[in-house]
Order: C-alpha cells, then sequence, then structure tokens
C-alpha cells in the first residue's frame, strides 16, 4: 500500500508542493482518474496555514493537506454507484464520469479536501497522480512529492517508510488516513518576564506548568521570556519563580496556544 509521509519540521512554507499540483492538474485532463483541476477555488494539495499564540509571541504551523487516501472513506460510503473507489496502491479516486451530480461526496469527507465544480457538476480532489503512477513515465511519483526540495514529503510503500513517531491528522475522524504526519504542531505557552521595580526583563527566572497532564519547565532567556513547548491539551498553573520572587498564573491550551504577554515578578 502507497502512503504519504510529511514531515512538518522540515516544511518550510513554500507552497511548491501546491504549485506543483497546480501545474499538473490546471489545464489537464488525466481521466480516467480526473477531470482538469480549476485553476482557481481548489487545492488538492492545499499548503494551510495557521497562525498560533498572540503577540508578541506567535508561530506559524504549515499543514500541507492533500486527501488522506482514507482506508476507512466516509466518501466511498456517501458515493453511489462505486463513483469513489480504492485501487489496488490503496489511493482513494473519484471517478469524475460516475460521480457526476453527487455532491453528497463532498460533504461526507471530514478532512474537507473536497471540492465542488459547478462547471462539470462533479466532487474533485487529489488522486494521489495516479494517472503518473500508472504511465511509468519520467516522473512516476506524485507531484507535490517531486517538487518539494525540502524533502519534507515522502512517498512509498507503508512498510518501507519510517513511520516512527509519525501521526495522523484529526485520528477522531476514525477514517484511518494513509498519510502520515511527523512532527505535527503541539501547544505551547509563552511569555515574558519583567521585574517593574528595576524596570528590566527578568533573565534566568524557572517557569513551571503544573496541571493533570504533567509539570513542563522552562527557563526566561535574555530577553524575558519564555517558551513551554510540547505541551498537551490541559489546563495548567504557570509559575514564574526567581530569588523569593514569586507570580501564579491560571491557563490553558485546551482550545489553544497561550501567549501570556509582559508579566510582572513582583
Ligand atoms: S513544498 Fe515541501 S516545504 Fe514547501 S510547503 Fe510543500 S511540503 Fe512544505
Ligand atoms: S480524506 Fe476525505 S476524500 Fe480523502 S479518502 Fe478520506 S474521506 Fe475520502
Amino acid at each position: 500500500m502507497k502512503t504519504f509521509l510529511i514531515d512538518l519540521k522540515k516544511c518550510v512554507g513554500c507552497y511548491a508542493c501546491q504549485i506543483g499540483c497546480k501545474d499538473e492538474h490546471c489545464g489537464n485532463c488525466w481521466k480516467p482518474y480526473a477531470e482538469e483541476q480549476p485553476e482557481t477555488g481548489q487545492f488538492w494539495m492545499k499548503v494551510n496555514e495557521y497562525e498560533r499564540g498572540h503577540r508578541p509571541h506567535v508561530k506559524v504551523a504549515y499543514i500541507p493537506t492533500p486527501c488522506q487516501h482514507c482506508a476507512e472513506a466516509p466518501c466511498m460510503d456517501a458515493a453511489k454507484d462505486g463513483a469513489v473507489y480504492r485501487r489496488a496502491d490503496g489511493l482513494v479516486i473519484i471517478d469524475p464520469a460516475k460521480a457526476k451530480g453527487q455532491k453528497a461526496i463532498v460533504n461526507a469527507c471530514p478532512y474537507g479536501v473536497v471540492y465542488w465544480n459547478d462547471v462539470l457538476d462533479i466532487p474533485q480532489k487529489c488522486t494521489g497522480c495516479a494517472h503518473l503512477i500508472d504511465e511509468g513515465d519520467t516522473i512516476t511519483v506524485p507531484r507535490c512529492f517531486d517538487n518539494c526540495v525540502h524533502g519534507a514529503i515522502t512517498w512509498g510503500d507503508e512498510e518501507e517508510l519510517d513511520l516512527e513517531g509519525a501521526e495522523r491528522l484529526c485520528p477522531e475522524y476514525g477514517t484511518a488516513p494513509r498519510v502520515w504526519y511527523k512532527n505535527l504542531p503541539k501547544k505551547f505557552i509563552a511569555g515574558r518576564v519583567h521585574d517593574p521595580v528595576a524596570k528590566e526583563v527578568v533573565i534566568g527566572a524557572t517557569v513551571t506548568a503544573t496541571g493533570e497532564a504533567g509539570t513542563f519547565t522552562a527557563t526566561t532567556n535574555w530577553i524575558g521570556d519564555f517558551w513551554l513547548r510540547n505541551l498537551p491539551d490541559a489546563d495548567w498553573t504557570v509559575t514564574i519563580e526567581k530569588d523569593g520572587k514569586k507570580v501564579a498564573i491560571e491557563t490553558s491550551t485546551k482550545i489553544e496556544d497561550k501567549g501570556l504577554g509582559e508579566i510582572a515578578l513582583a
């Protein structure tokens, strides 16, 4: 079975995978796997950009998101007349002829990677560049993989890829995706600590987040900043201590990353 492995630590958000997908599919009709991808409104390989935290403690995460080629694909269940099928190599394909008029296929995908083509009256999505793989021509891999010069995208036989530590995107959807990710962003809490009397940032303060999910520590750096990284989604008490001074803050990473801003160590 073929699978994608996307390492977000190597992804710089250059969008070359998205552009490669456009170059391959816009203006090209790869029947029986796909009609042309429209130039606007559809991104079969979409680089989703997430701004996390609060100013000035902000990070951006890029998550390239194609069809996840799920082993238990609800789009297949929603399709009539076998309009969505799985190839022997695992790629999930929408048959453009059979899928005409079947908008239910768009709504069935929890990942939101199926697009509706109003002009052709069909649902469309990533084919895993099945036409290239079949042809055995010069490029025999998906174009997004071929275009990623940073090595963030790997594609190949599942048993040959190094999937140690890899995770699925939104496993709670229960669709057993065949796209795996490494270094999916975990939550952080950040802040900047200052001494209001000395009117200086506090360097070397110990910052501890405690909660039911565990204990995490960090130290403020040369500009008084701390970053508590790789936190689980949970409620936290963050304590900041130095030279007998101490402050405690209640916060949570259940919904989002937290930038706590300026904190006075009084
Ligand atoms: S081409 Fe590679 S580095 Fe660039 S956005 Fe896509 S996955 Fe990330
Ligand atoms: S990601 Fe969506 S379209 Fe792709 S196989 Fe899974 S359910 Fe179907």
